[in-house]
C-alpha cells in the first residue's frame, strides 16, 4: 500500500516532469547561451523515468525519494543528474529518520529535507552562494520557507512563499558571472543570461507548492 506521504510525493515528482517538459526548450535555450545546449533535454528525459516509477511499489515515501535520485543520477547527463540526483537522495535519508507511523511529513520535516537536499547539492558541485548556479535560487527559497514556518505557515503557505523567492532569485542570476560549471569558462560573457540550473530549481519549487497540501 502506498502512504500518504509517498502519493503525495509522488505528486510533487509528476508535476516536476510536466513543467519540465513544457519548459524544455527554454531550459535549454538557456544553457545553450552559456553552457552545452542540453539542460531541457536531460531533464525531460530524467523525469519521464521518474513518472514511470510506481509510488504503490515503495514502502515510504523516503524509498521513492532515494529511487528518484538513483534514477536523476544514471539517466540525467551533465551534471544536472548527479545534482539532481544528489539532492533527491539526502533529501530521502531526511525523511526516513522522520517518518513514524502516520507516514505525515509535516513542515519542518519537508523544510528540513530540502536544507539537507541542498546542503548535498553544495558538497557535489562545490559551489557556494554567488556563483551563479542553482544554490542561489536554494538558499533564498529555504529562508523565505523557514520564515514562513516560524510564523506558523502550514506546508502549502510555507512552499508557496519559497517559490515565490526563488522566482525573484532566479532573475538575479541573470547579471552574476558565473564561477562554477561550463558557463564559468565564459567568464564576464556569462552574465545576462538566467543560470539554468536556478530556472529549473524554480520549477521544482513552484510544483511542490502546486501539489502539496496541509496534512495536519
Ligand atoms: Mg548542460
Amino acid at each position: 500500500m502506498p502512504t500518504a506521504t509517498a502519493e503525495q510525493i509522488k505528486q510533487w515528482l509528476d508535476e516536476y516532469a510536466i513543467l519540465i517538459r513544457r519548459h524544455a526548450a527554454e531550459l535549454t535555450e538557456l544553457d545553450r547561451l552559456i553552457g552545452d545546449a542540453d539542460h531541457g533535454a536531460n531533464m525531460q528525459r530524467g523525469m519521464e523515468r521518474v513518472q514511470k516509477l510506481n509510488a504503490a511499489e515503495f514502502a515510504d515515501s523516503a524509498a521513492l525519494l532515494k529511487r528518484t535520485g538513483m534514477t536523476l543520477v544514471s539517466s540525467v547527463g551533465g551534471s544536472s543528474g548527479p545534482l539532481y540526483g544528489t539532492f533527491f537522495i539526502r533529501m530521502a535519508s531526511t525523511i526516513a529518520e522522520a517518518e513514524d507511523e502516520t507516514n505525515l511529513i509535516d513542515a519542518a520535516t519537508l523544510g528540513k529535507a530540502l536544507r539537507e537536499g541542498v546542503a548535498g547539492i553544495a558538497a557535489r558541485g562545490k559551489a557556494e552562494a554567488g556563483d551563479k548556479t542553482m544554490l542561489d535560487v536554494w538558499y533564498p527559497a529555504l529562508d523565505a520557507y523557514d520564515e514562513a514556518v516560524t510564523q506558523g505557515a502550514n506546508i502549502h503557505e510555507a512552499l508557496v512563499a519559497a517559490s515565490t523567492a526563488a522566482e525573484t532569485a532566479a532573475e538575479a542570476t541573470i547579471p552574476m558571472i558565473a564561477r562554477k560549471g561550463r558557463a564559468s569558462y565564459l567568464g564576464n560573457r556569462s552574465a545576462g543570461v538566467k543560470d539554468p540550473g536556478a530556472a529549473s530549481s524554480v520549477l521544482l519549487l513552484k510544483a511542490a507548492a502546486d501539489t502539496f497540501t496541509p496534512v495536519k
